[in-house]
């Protein structure tokens, strides 16, 4: 008996690998293409460090006009959630990235390198396990949970390194005939590799992202088929980015210890293996304490959480870019108006250690983003979110054209306004505009400098009585007011005011910030001129009436 009748009588009825090299032929792209994936676990609730991934694998194959693709690994069955292939797609899709390659559903895919879903190729691993057999580089292992526990105890009782290598791989051991022996007599088993490395010898390897790194080889005879016929995440990660032609792996860096592995394994194959990638996780500052974005701790976490919120996919993207690339910032700097899809990223430029992700610094990009909107998309953004997120806001959205009125207060110009930065803010900067809601709610009036109840009364009637004509340009409109403060005795102009401060009891600027806040109980808004166009006279009128009362 040999290793090919062993490899025979473990899988009888399995493909020679030639079928499927010749199935996948090599990829017939241009020099330089980028062939990369996203490859994450259906569990549920996407994390942003996978949006992240494969945000950035999209950019970097789209940039070298190369193959982005969607691989689901679900050889885990216990940790997988219904609808779970969904959820991912969608979460990308919602960030418009859409791959090339991969699951589309639950069920469908397309390309031709499928299937994209691991649980669907089980015969294929099958395969590459059985050629490793026939050239005894993989064998079957009988020992049980139990005997592999107590194994793991021994070792830590005597402090040596945990495992299944060297004299504790008992199972290598065997004669082929001592394997099918066993296997004929039906005990249970699975398929390890038979590691040729030496932990005393070193490897030395390039990262795209961390650099040169060296390890020791690896001397563990890993699981390479389950009991269950699935491959380990090692196993499928090998045989399935050879088949599909993956040139860049990127992936989340808490895999680089299983290089040294997978670097062997390739080999063992006789494949050329891919470049690494390895991105740093995405931290979060805890107290001082710098850890992983967490999804049982963080909501932000979530992918979900960022539609929930409202904040504009673009915004994020163009985030996770600062996080991604320290220069994307100077770059978005010089060139304000151009789409992030003009970036050049660079893989070699991420960073080796993780970024902290900066709520504030999210939120202003997403004000950046929002204030180049045109009135007609804020409200579009607005009313799609206010659908799934909040009735109130809906309603008021329903009256279209004075949204848009609002919505195109100091839009549109040199220096929009900033004050919306996810569309959650949007209620809360529209709703002092509807007058329903106005006077529906008892208003708290800060008044500031001018406070006292007769003075704001008479700068209120002086002002819709004499001055206010709803037809003024913004200079006539000013100068009003400062006619006004000059008859109620305030000074016309600031400067006036600060050398003569004895001979006024206030200035323009404080009789504007009375009809400021008698107008909408704030003492911060947009454009004054441009918010008593939109209300109109009589809407002015009766939020001075309420204000003086
Ligand atoms: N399923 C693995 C994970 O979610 C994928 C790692 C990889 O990209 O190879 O971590």
């Amino acid at each position: 008996m040999d290793y090919k009748d062993l490899a025979n009588l473990i899988f009888p009825d399995i493909n020679g690998i030639e079928y499927y090299e010749k199935k996948y032929p090599k990829r017939n792209l241009k020099e330089g293409a980028i062939v990369t994936r996203v490859a994450p676990s259906p569990t549920g609730n996407v994390h942003i460090g996978t949006l992240y991934q494969g945000f950035v694998a999209k950019k970097v194959a789209k940039q070298t006009e190369g193959v982005f693709f969607l691989r689901i690994e679900d050889t885990d069955q216990k940790r997988e959630v219904e609808n779970g292939i969904n959820q991912i797609i969608s979460a990308f899709s919602n960030f418009g990235i859409v791959p090339d390659e991969g699951m589309i559903s639950e069920t469908e895919e397309k390309g031709e390198y499928g299937p994209y879903k691991q649980s669907k190729r089980k015969e294929i691993y099958q395969a590459y396990a059985k050629y490793l057999i026939e050239q005894g580089k993989a064998y079957p292992c009988f020992c049980s949970a139990e005997e592999i526990e107590q194994m793991r105890q021994k070792q830590e009782q005597a402090k040596i390194r945990p495992g299944y290598y060297g004299v504790w791989a008992k199972c290598r051991k065997l004669s082929i005939e001592e394997m099918s022996e066993k296997i004929k007599s039906g005990e249970k088993y699975i398929i390890r590799f038979k590691s040729p490395g030496r932990e005393d010898r070193k490897i030395k390897h390039h990262d795209v992202i961390k650099g040169n790194v060296d390890f020791p080889e690896n001397d563990q005879d890993i699981v390479i088929i389950k009991a269950d016929g699935l491959p380990t995440y090692h196993f499928a990660h090998a045989v399935d980015d050879h088949l599909m032609g993956t040139t860049h792996v990127i992936r989340g860096d808490e895999w680089l210890s299983s290089v040294p592995l997978h670097l062997q394994l390739f080999h063992e194959l006789g494949w050329k293996p891919p470049k690494y990638v390895h991105i740093a996780p995405i931290m979060k500052n805890d107290n001082g304490n710098k850890r992983k974005l967490s999804k049982r701790k963080d909501p932000e976490a979530a992918v979900s959480y960022y539609a929930e919120e409202g904040i504009p996919q673009e915004a994020v993207k163009e985030y996770l870019l600062n996080i991604a690339n320290s220069n994307f910032e100077n770059w978005r700097r010089t060139n304000q108006d151009k789409s992030i899809d003009e970036f050049e990223l660079q893989l070699n430029k991420m960073s080796v250690s993780g970024a902290l992700f900066d709520m504030v610094k999210l939120l202003d990009v997403g004000k950046n983003v929002i204030s180049k909107y045109s009135s007609e998309k804020v409200y579009e953004e607005a009313y799609n979110w206010a659908k799934k997120y909040d009735e109130e806001l809906l309603e008021l959205l329903q009256n279209k054209e004075y949204s848009l009125k609002i919505f195109s207060i100091e839009r549109g110009n040199k220096k929009p306004r900033k004050d919306i930065a996810k569309w959650s803010d949007v209620k809360n900067s529209i709703i002092y505009m509807f007058d329903e809601k106005f006077f529906s709610k008892k208003q708290d009036y800060q008044y500031q400098i001018i406070n006292n109840k007769e003075d704001i009364s008479k700068i209120l009637n002086l002002y819709i009585e004499k001055y206010y004509n709803q037809e003024d340009d913004k200079q006539t409109w000013f100068d009003k007011i400062k006619e006004l403060s000059g008859e109620l005795g305030y000074a016309k102009e600031v400067k006036e005011f600060k050398a003569n401060p004895e001979k006024y009891k206030a200035h323009v600027g404080d009789v504007s910030t009375v009809l400021r806040v008698a107008l909408t109980a704030r003492t911060n808004t947009p454009d004054m001129y441009e918010i008593m166009r939109v209300l109109g006279k009589e809407s002015i009128k009766k939020r001075f009436e309420i204000a003086k009362n």
